[in-house]
This record gives structure tokens, sequence and C-alpha cells, in this order.
């Protein structure tokens, strides 16, 4: 209870707002994190956390870039902390239609450091005989892609902002966020406990949560919510898949883990739902039956694999499946709407977005303001329905 004092004030700790803390905190400023939960306690912690530098999208393409080199040597970044990350390089398989967009993608992803070879059906043949190449035209496959562990990545940035100064609030969840505009600018956040914080400004990054909190300061963004699964089976005694694997034609990714895990996903949409507070977290014998067949049918010889079950999470979805990203209102930024794609580009988006609330934008964030979709404009993403990729 009381009123305390900060700088910045940042609601949620899954990674995008753990990141941004951080950020601020190698910045030198008093920042204050705010999670009503645990750290990455939300979608973070039940993210596939694939890390992939394969985007469409020229500014992503370079934040990917830059968080992917951070999560390879994260120790250094963190006074030796762990993200978990496995370079086990990324395979992107896709059909006709795609084939124009891939070799312009994998020429300029190259030209900006992200080694991508552009592979014809018959050198995928050869580097990867399991596969059954039906419906696939062309491949892209980058070496430096692989996995991170998300708990990690987020408790390690936040440990880090810590022993640079920054405070942390768990099991606090924000209630009320009062605008004051003008020349003494501020904004007064209440808790749920009472306790009032007198921030200079705010970062709304709250995930499937942030559209609630942007209501309170008036502002109405076009993000829904969607339920998505991960089904997880154990290779057993065939040989274990070892790259990260995104199957457009399929409709799906897939992700190793040690222990010879596969995790698989789909990179369709699925229906909005309400309430981020109702989700089912439990997946379907259905769910997860739907993803082995499509990956039995690309990996014949993963047939024995045996279905462990899984879990269902949330994207916080934006119209375009692009990330939301602005000022919403005096002093009250978003980064939000990452579109079941955001983990990876966190630890280097965190710095933008750092930049954002402090006032230095790069230019490059401006296309990602919430107001692109007020003209009925929007991004482009990724491949026909797999918009996820970015
Ligand atoms: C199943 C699944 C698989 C995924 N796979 C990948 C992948 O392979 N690669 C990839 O790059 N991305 C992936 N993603 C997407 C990625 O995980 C998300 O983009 C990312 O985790 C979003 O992080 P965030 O910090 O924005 O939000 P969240 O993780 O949703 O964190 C928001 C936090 O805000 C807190 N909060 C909400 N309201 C309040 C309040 N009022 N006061 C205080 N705290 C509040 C919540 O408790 C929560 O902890 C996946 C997501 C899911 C669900």
């Amino acid at each position: 209870m009381g009123t305390t004092s900060v700088d910045v004030l940042v609601v949620g700790g899954g990674v995008h707002g753990a990141s941004a803390t951080w950020h601020l905190a190698r910045r030198g400023v008093d920042v204050l994190l705010v999670e009503r939960g645990e750290l990455a306690g939300g979608p973070t912690g039940r993210s596939s956390a694939v890390c992939r530098a394969y985007y469409t999208d020229p500014f992503l393409a370079r934040v990917a870039r830059e968080a992917l080199d951070v999560l390879a040597s994260f120790a250094e970044h963190t006074g030796g902390r762990d993200a978990g990350f496995h370079p086990t390089g990324g395979l992107f398989l896709h059909g006709p239609a795609d084939v124009g967009v891939v070799t312009r993608t994998a020429a300029a992803l190259s030209a900006i450091g992200t080694a991508t070879d552009l592979l014809t059906p018959a050198e995928l043949t050869e580097r990867f005989p399991r596969l059954a190449l039906d419906g696939v035209a062309c491949a892209a496959y980058e070496h430096g892609a692989g996995y991170a562990d998300p708990v990690l990545t987020t408790t390690g940035m936040v440990g880090h902002a810590r022993d640079l100064g920054a405070r942390v609030r768990l099991r606090s969840e924000v209630v009320g966020l009062d605008v004051h505009g003008g020349a003494g600018r501020g904004v007064t956040v209440g808790l749920a406990d009472g306790t009032r914080v007198a921030a200079g400004r705010v970062l709304l990054a709250a995930g499937p949560w942030t559209g609630r909190l942007a209501r309170l300061v008036g502002a109405s963004l076009p993000l829904t919510v969607e339920r998505h699964v991960v089904a997880t089976f154990a290779t057993g005694g065939t040989d274990h898949l070892d790259v990260v694997m995104a199957d457009v034609p399929g409709g799906y990714y897939v992700k190793p883990e040690t222990g010879g895990t596969l995790l698989a996903g789909p990179l369709t949409p699925e229906p909005a739902i309400d309430d981020p507070d109702t989700l089912d977290e439990r997946i379907h014998d259905a769910e997860v039956a739907a993803l082995g067949t499509a990956l039995v049918r690309r990996v014949p010889d993963l047939a024995a694999a045996q279905p462990r079950g899984g879990w269902a999470s949330l994207y916080d979805v934006s119209p375009d499946w692009q990330p939301v990203i602005g000022e919403i209102a005096p002093g009250v930024v978003v980064d939000a709407g990452t579109s079941g794609h955001g983990f990876k580009l966190a630890p280097a988006l965190g710095g933008y977005v750092a930049g954002l609330v402090l006032g230095e934008a790069d230019p490059g964030l401006a296309a990602f303001h919430p107001d692109r979709f007020a003209a009925g404009g929007g991004l482009a993403a990724g491949y026909g329905e797999a918009r996820i990729l970015g």
C-alpha cells in the first residue's frame, strides 16, 4: 500500500516486458516491472520458442537477426546467465505460390548476415532424405536458427536487470491507469493491493491482456486472442529430427527437444476467443492426432513416434499478424500483438521499445504503430495463411 514513484513502469513479466525492463536498466533508467503472476507465467512460458531470423518484413528480419545474436551469446550479455539456446538450423518448406518471395527473402537475409540457402526439391532430397516432398516447390535453410528456453530467457534478462537496479513486483496486478498528460505528464498506476505508483511513463506489455489495459487509457486496440496448441511426440526408436522446421504446405511447425521429444503446432489461424481468462489449457486427442498425421505425411519414418499429450496457450493477434508497438496515450506505450511469433524477437526488440519509451524511436518502428489499421492498412506478413512467419 502507499505511494511510490518510478521513471518507467513496465506492465507484464513475459519475455517482452522482461526485455524492455532489461534494456531500460542497462541504460541506467529507474524502472519497475509489475507482473500479476510469475515471470514467464503466461504464454511466454508455454512458447515453443523457435528462434529464426527468417522474416519477410525487413525491419523484423533485422531485429530477429540481432535477437538471435543475443541468444547465441546470452551469458556475455547477462552476467553469465543461460537462455538454453540450441542452434539446430531451420528448414522452411514452401509450395509453388511462394517461390518468388522465398527466393527474394533468402537473398535479402543472406545480405544482412543471416546465412540462408535456397533449396530446390532435388537439393532437399539430398540434404534431408527423410522428407516426402509432396506439395513442396522450394525450401529455405537458415543456418543459425534453433530454439531457446523461454523461461530461462525471461528470468535471465530480468535477473540481470535486477543486478543493474531494476525493481520487480510479482503477484501484483495493475488495475488502474490515470494519464495526466499536459506539461506534468506522467501516469498514476493503481495496483490491486491499493498501492499507487507515480510513473513518468508506462509500457503495456501484457500480451493477451493488453487490450483490456489500453481501454483504461481510452485506447481501443484491434487485438484478438486465439487459443493455440502444442503437441508432443516421443520419437522412441526412430531417428530424432534435429532441425526446427516450418512446413507451410503442411500447415504446421515442428521442433526437437532434448530427450527424444518433438513439439509440433499449427501455422494457421484459429478462431478468436472472447476472454483470455477462460482458456482451456488442455490439448484434445483430435488436435494431437491432426498434427501427428501432418508430421508423418512429411516425415514418414516418424510413423512410430508416440503422442505424449501437450498443452494450449494464447496468441495475442493483430489484424496483420505483425506486432503492435507505439504510444497510445500521453506517456503510455504498447508492445503487444506478437501474433504467435514474438518470442525470438524480444531480446533485441526490447531495446527498440526502450528507446521508444524514452522518446528516441527508431524510424523502423513507426510502421508498427496501431494506428496503421485505422485507414484499413496493415503490413505484409508471411506466406498465405501462414502469416505467423512474419
Ligand atoms: C503455444 C505457443 C507457441 C509459441 N511458439 C513460438 C515460437 O516458436 N517462436 C516465437 O518466436 N514465438 C512463439 N510464440 C509466441 C511468443 O511466445 C509470444 O509472442 C511471446 O511470449 C509474447 O510475450 P509477451 O511478453 O508479449 O506476453 P505474455 O507472455 O503474454 O506476457 C504478458 C504478461 O502480462 C501479465 N499481465 C497481464 N495483465 C496484467 C496486469 N493487469 N498487471 C500485471 N501483469 C499483467 C501476464 O500475467 C503475463 O505474464 C508462441 C506462443 C504460444 C502461446
